[in-house]
């Protein structure tokens, strides 16, 4: 799929504030700092559609992107600030769990990770509830042009053996570097492939 227009549409603090369900929507979440802004600019061929470096305590808002006038973008707030409140962890739970149980256009969810890291609980529960909750999901890895080749492939092969323990399938797996301007192409190449299973039904 080629970007042809990215333009941000509405930051809203509720699922009520969002725009009309009128087009497949697709929502990128991850850790605080995971790269999630570099790789919506990346996958859009934008230098700063998404705000990179969020400071925690900023208002979270939900941030819809209209992209080729025929999806949604949605840059959803991230969680597991180390200096966040309770009560603002509780404030991200409510709204994004709103959301992503409301949202009738949500098509997938893109739940991303950094390459380096070791499967976090964090990251495991939140895709665990997303199951539970029948919401369809992707797994993006971040960061992966701070790793070699063979790190790569087992860093992916253990996280994925660590998932197959509590599920029978793995959902789809995307590795990405936004610093080399890879991996982008694939997920824009997923998001054309559901676009079109969701225009023939
Ligand atoms: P966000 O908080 O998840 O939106 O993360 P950002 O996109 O703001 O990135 C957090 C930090 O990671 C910044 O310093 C980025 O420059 C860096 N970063 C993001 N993506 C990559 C990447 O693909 N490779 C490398 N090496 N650094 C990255």
């Amino acid at each position: 799929m080629q970007i042809k227009s990215a333009e941000f549409v509405i930051s809203s603090p509720d699922v009520g504030g969002c725009p009309n369900p009128d087009r497949p929507e697709y929502a990128f979440i991850g850790r605080s700092n995971v790269g999630k802004s570099s790789l919506i600019n990346h996958i859009t061929n934008r230098r700063k559609l998404a705000k990179t470096s969020s400071t925690p305590g900023k208002t979270q808002l939900i941030n819809h992107f209209m992209i080729n006038d025929s999806w949604y973008l949605v840059d959803l707030p991230g969680y597991g600030w180390a200096q966040t409140s309770k009560v603002n962890k509780a404030a991200w739970k409510k709204m994004i769990h709103t959301y992503l149980e409301q949202r009738q256009n949500l098509a997938c969810v893109f739940v991303l990770v950094d390459i380096r890291h070791e499967p976090q609980n964090i990251d495991l529960d939140f895709m665990q509830w997303l199951g539970e909750e029948g919401i369809p999901f992707c797994i993006i890895f971040t960061k992966s042009d701070k790793l070699g080749k063979t790190q790569i492939q087992s860093n992916v092969a253990s996280y994925k053996k660590e998932m197959k323990k509590t599920w029978e399938e793995v959902p789809p797996t995307f590795v990405t570097s936004s610093a080399d301007r890879t991996g982008g192409e694939k997920i824009l190449d997923f998001i054309d492939r559901v676009n079109g299973e969701i225009r023939s039904h």
